[in-house]
């Protein structure tokens, strides 16, 4: 199901934090292939699990292939069009709660990271046994098409990080 390009290495800091100051879990490099780590998250395996896919689903989306990504994409302008709110995690709330209405369209750096994080947000809640979650708030309807488009996509292809 995963296939290692090469080693990615991952270390755990003490309050991590983004660029912008922000806390955050987690934090990767792609170009260095390096995941930061919140140390705080030791002490919870689940959560700790979810954010690793996470993570190791940034890496996939690099590689993934435009084919692929634009059909992700379009499996999520069906969603908006469909005015499903919710997601499957927070990365990618965030992100939803904020996209002007031509974002879309536009195919703006906003909305394509939303596309990049549900993405990552999906992988991580599907391949963590797809539980519920207190971040998992997409419409049962929509998750069951995302989990449809994540088996078609594994039945295909090997993911590669
Ligand atoms: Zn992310």
């Amino acid at each position: 199901m995963l296939h290692w390009t090469a080693p990615i290495r991952v270390a755990f800091r003490l309050r991590l934090h983004a660029e912008n100051g922000d806390q955050v879990h987690a934090a990767s490099d792609l170009r260095r292939r390096l995941i930061l780590f919140d140390r705080a998250l030791l002490a919870d395996r689940r959560e700790f699990r979810r954010i690793v896919v996470h993570e190791l689903a940034h890496f996939a989306w690099q590689r993934l292939g435009n084919p692929a990504r634009r059909a992700w994409e379009a499996v999520l302008v069906d969603e908006l069009e469909r005015r499903a709110r919710g997601e499957l995690g927070w990365s990618a709330e965030l992100r939803k709660l904020k996209l002007s209405p031509g974002a879309q369209a536009a195919r703006t750096r906003r909305w394509r990271e939303y596309v990049c994080e549900s993405f990552c947000d999906s992988a991580a809640w599907l391949l963590t046994g797809a539980r519920p979650h207190p971040e998992a708030t997409l419409a049962r309807r929509h998750r069951s098409r995302r989990v449809a488009w994540f088996v078609d996509l594994l039945r295909r292809s090997e993911l590669q990080i």
